[in-house]
């Protein structure tokens, strides 16, 4: 159901019947945490078809990477496309078609960054929903939405004052995580514990009964999907976990206790320690004083406790037990941070909390579409999976602030944008 709009298909894209090939490249397998050098990438019908040494002599449409490091697509985990900032100018009543026309703005700014896939976790009038599909009509620019609708959370708690939903009882969440998934949401986002954007909150008591979470549990496990969770403190974590909720986000304050359960249950943890390390972006958005001071005051203990969870995450052994820790920035992907993306700049701060190297690589890319049970599809370079990827000229296995460096994003085949001179269809001047 493409309208008449649609740009015309180009080589490697789906309804295009040539590949383009990628020639003279090093291709990072995220997964092993190897360099493959020398390569020719071959992408048909949006899809990576081959890896092989050389593009056949008669292939057609080609780019020359000059060395270029063949990167799979970033995957950021905590959206918000539809935030409004400063936090305070949110109106509750916004129109749809205000969220919806902000929301594809950031979703494209988000593309042109190199995150080919956001996972979204709270949009105003689930816009995240009706982005998701105009970019699949041919509408608009955006990375593959695995989209949330609307977050849940108690009447008073952490998320009021925007346009979300809001329940009370077992009964009333069972419907309103029905309702998000019956209106296109891939995940159900509750709120189990407080946070750090309002004055006075606090975030170590759980803010939804075990009754509640576990209504969430049920629906989400109706639809085949899970359940993500906001979550400040230990004691909310520990409760979470009991009824079968394992995808948490922050872990501000996390003890000992908490990270060998969260271990043992293989929870997901997206450590967002850009919320408690970017005074100078939030004065740039318009936070308060008072907003930047708690920001400050709760990051040593956000880090101690995103390290104490680094202890016990997996490494290199993919199957191993324990914490698998995915990347995402609860600020908007592709907006500018540092002299990089947000995007970017949280797995930087995660590699500098002490995360290997290559472990921080796959948590914006495999694992996180590990968490999202897609790691078949997207979030590695590797035959049949999406052409989603990203070139960089330095090499992001020496440190990931090579992805500073991305110059050429690449989604299902198409070349969104490059800094490679190439002339009409993707083929090398
Ligand atoms: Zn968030």
């Amino acid at each position: 159901m493409r309208n008449t709009n649609t740009r015309p298909a180009t080589p490697g894209t789906p309804g295009h019947p040539d590949a383009l090939w990628l020639v003279g490249g090093h291709v990072v397998d995220v997964v092993a945490g190897t360099v493959l050098r020398d390569r020719a990438v071959e992408l048909h019908d949006g899809l990576i078809r081959t890896i092989t040494d050389t593009a056949p002599a008669d292939a057609e449409h080609t780019l020359e990477l000059e060395g270029r490091f063949v990167f799979p697509g970033l995957v950021s985990v905590h959206t918000h496309l539809t935030i409004v900032y400063p936090f305070e100018e949110t109106d509750v009543n916004e129109n749809p078609g205000d969220s919806a026309l902000r929301g594809a703005s950031r979703a494209r700014d988000a593309l042109l960054a190199g995150v080919t896939t956001v996972r979204t976790l709270d949009e105003h009038n689930r816009a995240d929903i009706m982005i998701r599909r105009a970019a699949q009509a041919g509408w608009l620019d955006a990375p593959r939405i695995v989209a949330s609708g609307q977050a849940i959370g108690i009447t008073g708690g952490h998320g009021r004052g925007r346009p979300g939903a809001f329940a009370d009882g077992a009964d009333a969440f069972l419907k309103a995580a029905r309702s998000e998934l019956e209106a296109g949401a891939d995940h159900i986002k509750v709120f189990i514990s407080g946070g750090i954007a309002h004055l006075g909150e606090t975030f170590n008591g759980a803010q939804m009964t075990a009754d509640e979470m576990a209504a969430v549990v049920r629906a989400t496990s109706e639809q085949n999907t899970y359940v993500v969770a906001h979550a400040g403190g230990g004691a909310a974590i520990q409760e979470a976990l009991k009824v079968g909720i394992n995808a948490f986000e922050h872990g501000y304050d996390l003890d000992e206790e908490t990270v060998d359960q969260m271990a043992a249950a293989n929870s997901y943890l997206t450590p967002t320690l850009s919320v408690t390390s970017s005074p100078e972006w939030m004065r740039d958005h318009g936070f308060t004083e008072w907003q930047i001071d708690i920001a400050l005051n709760v990051h040593p203990t956000h880090l101690e406790s995103i390290q104490r969870a680094f202890t016990r995450a997996i490494g290199d052994d993919l199957d191993a037990g324990g914490i698998r820790i995915v990347a995402g920035t609860d600020y908007l992907p592709g907006e500018p941070h540092a002299g990089t993306s947000c995007a970017v700049r949280e797995m930087e701060y995660l590699e500098q909390a002490g995360l290997p190297t290559r472990t921080t690589l796959r948590a914006g890319t495999w694992e996180a579409a590990r968490l999202m049970g897609r790691q078949d599809q997207f979030g590695s370079v590797a035959e049949g999976l999406a052409a989603d990827i990203v070139l960089t000229t330095d090499d992001p296995t020496e440190t990931v602030s090579a992805l500073r460096t991305i110059g050429t994003v690449i989604q299902a085949g198409r070349i969104v944008r490059t800094d490679i001179p190439t002339t009409s269809e993707g083929q090398a001047a």
